[in-house]
């Protein structure tokens, strides 16, 4: 069997080609890069001197990425797997492999690669966590899954604070400097603390106006949330960023009722008291048995009146939400893309090997056409991935410039306008295609490359029941397929 690689980039090809060629890292490098170029930054650790020089390193972070998911996550998914995740005394507790997975992706510093330096991040674009996604998934889809929630929810903050005009900002580079999260920003990077997005609640799943989880503020302007949240992926982390209900609607066309009358707020589930124990603001009732996805905890939270942070402003919440969702979409079109590539490469293995009537499966027709198919649809799937990433990243990133730092010369700041919504429309028509397709593509991958297991594909043997297993979730979490 030929599925053994020692890094997941160096052996594939067509990824290879947009890492080396496709993907323009100088654009991107120049908006990630705040403070410019020089060999001054570069000296000091807080840049580089050209734009090269950052693309070589970008290089190296997805090639290190491409061994860790090859030399560590890999080997041990098939354990976690079995070994799943337990609720202890209201705890999640993971399995001794998978705290060996993150105890190395957290000395890595691959927490926070899209962190700014300032906040005691990696500061690379989102693409290459976006490509990370990917590599990651092709290992084992949970473990990605869980892995997002640490620089992605830092990320999200971030992007809130500078979104609210809460963010300090250098006038002379436009880069974030401080921000009213900058504690938990520091604490996911540094501390690898995980966090979640918390907005499916029992009665309220893709139709997310019916929720009941509400937030209150008191005399004193202090917010509090009270509910109960379920489906929480990583929700054992600490910074909760919660969707909840503040408005009461008069009548039903009061455009506070419904989703305008929701807010959002970043809730952290636990604070230490004088001694140094755990004082929990939001407990875990229970963690999900599931079908597959076993390295990604999935939680019920509830929440009673627990202390909260309004991020944003009232009313504000279903908007904001939906830009986490926006990159969390595309993360998920990456995941399926990965799972893609491991059903592949998978069932390209086993029909070079298995013999049935005097040759191997893959010279026969129909099992070759399966895999023909099913390289095409990776290869397809690739282009719209990184297109759509691209887009978003240099939308977003562009659209805090115009916030923070907009030319000042009247032409070039419309043209910037112009530049901001056209990729704004590119990623907002590609996400939800990609994210749909993508999903859709590695279930069908992967039932396909069961069924060229034949019998031995039902079978725990090879993995690839594990594969479908954990693809079925893709079309169900972060907006179903038929939404
Ligand atoms: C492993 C896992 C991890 C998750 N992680 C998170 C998380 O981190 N945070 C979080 O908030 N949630 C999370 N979820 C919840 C997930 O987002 C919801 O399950 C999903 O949004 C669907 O909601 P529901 O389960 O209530 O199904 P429902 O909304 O009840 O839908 C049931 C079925 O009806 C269909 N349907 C519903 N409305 C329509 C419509 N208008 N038109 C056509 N069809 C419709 C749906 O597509 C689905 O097939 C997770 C779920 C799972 C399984």
């Amino acid at each position: 069997m030929t599925l053994i690689s020692d890094d997941f980039l160096a052996d594939n090809p067509d990824l290879r080609f947009y890492v080396n060629h496709w993907i323009d890292w100088a654009i991107l490098a120049e908006e990630v890069e705040y403070k410019g170029f020089s060999e001054e930054l570069a000296n000091a650790g807080d840049g580089y001197t050209n734009t090269m020089e950052a693309r070589d390193v970008y290089a190296d972070v997805l090639s290190l990425a491409g061994q860790l998911a090859a030399g560590e996550i890999a080997p041990r998914a098939a354990q976690i797997d079995r070994e799943g995740l337990e609720l202890v005394d209201g705890e999640v507790v993971l399995p001794d492999a998978m705290t060996e997975i993150f105890h190395t992706l957290a000395e890595t510093g691959l927490h926070g690669m899209c962190v700014p330096r300032e906040f005691g991040g990696m500061n690379v674009p989102l693409m290459v966590y976006f490509l990370s996604g990917e590599l990651f998934a092709r290992a084992d889809v949970s473990v990605m899954a869980h892995f997002g929630f640490h620089g992605g929810i830092a990320m999200a903050l971030l992007v809130y604070s500078a979104l609210e005009g809460t963010a300090t900002v250098d006038p002379e580079t436009g880069g974030i400097v401080d921000c009213r999260f900058a504690d938990a920003v520091r604490d996911i990077v540094e501390n690898a603390e995980w966090g979640s997005m918390d907005i499916t609640e029992p009665g309220a799943g893709s139709d997310v106006g019916a929720m009941r989880t509400r937030g209150v503020q008191n005399a004193d302007g202090q917010w509090f949330v009270t509910g109960q949240k379920i489906f929480i992926t990583s929700g054992n982390g600490k910074y909760h960023i919660v969707l909840a209900r503040t408005e009461d609607a008069g009548e039903s066309d009061d455009p506070m009722a419904g989703l305008g009358g929701l807010s959002l707020f970043l809730v952290e589930a636990w604070s230490e008291d004088a001694s140094g124990d755990r004082v929990r603001h939001a407990t875990l009732s229970r963690i999900e048995e599931k079908l597959g996805h076993h390295a990604s905890p999935t939680v019920a939270v509830d929440f009673d009146n627990a202390p909260a942070e309004l991020i944003g402003k009232r009313g504000e919440g279903f908007k904001l939400m939906l830009l986490l969702m926006n990159n969390a979409r595309i993360s998920v079109g990456f995941e399926g893309l990965g799972v893609c590539e491991a059903a592949l490469r998978m069932a390209r293995a086993y029909a070079a090997e298995r013999v049935s009537m005097g040759k191997t499966i893959n010279k026969h027709e129909l099992i070759a056409d399966y895999i023909d198919e099913m390289e095409n649809t990776v290869v397809g799937l690739r282009a719209i991935c990184v297109d759509a990433g691209f887009s978003e990243e240099l939308a977003q990133r562009k659209r805090l410039r115009l916030m923070y730092a907009p030319p000042e010369d009247a032409a070039e700041k419309r043209a910037l306008e112009r530049e901001v919504k056209d990729l704004a429309w590119q990623s907002r028509l590609n996400t939800p295609l990609l994210k749909y397709m993508a999903a859709e593509a590695a279930v069908d991958m992967a039932r396909q490359t069961l069924q060229i297991h034949g019998g031995y594909g039902y079978t725990t043997e090879y993995g690839a029941e594990k594969l479908l297993r954990d693809a079925l979730v893709l079309p169900i979490y972060e907006g179903t397929s038929q939404i």
